[in-house]
């Protein structure tokens, strides 16, 4: 049986394209008599807002995506990060780093999806760890492990790259996990064996494929999808943020809008039977990158 999920960050609220990546994981798991999960990346705590997750409860209900079983907060769960990043210290993998982003910014040699990629600069250094961040010795992780792979149902299968991300943080100076580590663990603890989520975070699975292989965890098939896209001033295509004048989730919800017709009618529009609202379209997701 397929275990799909949705797991938003309380950092802001939702929009359209939040909409369309819970349609995405709900009717994948719908379609395929499987269970849909929804959990709440609210690790990052000078970020998330805890009014905000009841909030996203509530605009999934609205829109007819109903979930099963519990919902998964990462805040409940810091200790059991804790731990995998204690064994993953133990084989030597990690490494503490105190660089500011202008420092990376201005070592780098390689621009990665996210940016600049981190050049590795602390992984030969003694560095203090009292409240550095620690970073997965990539290249040291892959000598362990070998070669590995992974397929997305989309792309199909790819062979690992986590060297495109460069030595990833696992432990923030302010949390236990960074969105790497929580996620990947999270999914394995809640028996995901379909992780859906947009396009935008294609590189990050060779990271979490790495990290599945260090602990031991099940490995799950991918399904990165389209992401919408809005034009911005310049006419380029970006990924759909909470657009100036558009409307959250909630704003809809409270202005009586119809959730379930809002939910068919951005269905239609990805089968290509209708239009999407105006300055939005798909952006497919071939490799990755939209
Ligand atoms: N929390 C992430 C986000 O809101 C999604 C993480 C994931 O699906 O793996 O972008």
């Amino acid at each position: 049986m397929i275990v799909t999920r949705f797991a938003p960050s309380p950092n802001g609220p939702l929009h359209l394209g939040h909409a369309y990546a819970g349609i995405v994981a709900h009717d994948l798991a719908r379609a395929r008599g499987g269970r849909f999960l929804v959990r709440i990346e609210d690790i990052d705590g000078s970020r998330s807002r805890a009014d905000l997750a009841d909030e996203f409860l509530a605009d999934l209900a609205w829109l007819g995506l109903a979930w099963d079983g519990p919902v998964v907060r990462q805040s409940a769960r810091l200790a059991s990060y804790g731990a995998a990043a204690g064994r993953l210290k133990a084989m030597g993998l990690l490494y503490p780093c105190r660089c500011t982003r202008a420092e990376i910014a201005a070592a780098a040699t390689a621009l990665g999806p996210d940016g600049p990629v981190y050049p590795g600069t602390c992984r030969t250094r003694s560095v203090d760890p009292e409240g550095a961040s620690w970073r997965l010795d990539v290249e040291g992780a892959m000598a362990r492990t070998g070669p590995l792979e992974w397929i997305d149902e989309l792309a199909g299968p790819q062979a690992a790259r986590p060297d495109l991300l460069g030595d990833v943080v696992l432990v923030r100076k302010d949390a236990p996990a960074s969105y790497h580590l929580a996620a990947t663990l999270d999914d394995a603890a809640d028996g995901i064996t379909l992780v859906t989520r947009g396009a935008d975070l294609f590189a990050a699975s060779h990271v979490h494929r790495l990290l599945q292989a260090l602990l031991g965890l099940p490995v799950p098939t991918w399904h990165h999808h389209g992401l919408l896209v809005e034009a911005d001033a310049n006419g380029l295509w970006r990924k759909l943020a909470k657009r100036r004048n558009a409307p959250s989730l909630a704003e809809r919800r409270r202005a009586g809008e119809d959730g379930p017709a809002l939910a068919d009618a951005l269905r239609a529009a990805a089968a290509g039977r209708a239009p999407f609202p105006a300055g939005i379209s798909l952006a497919p997701a071939l490799h990755g990158e939209p």
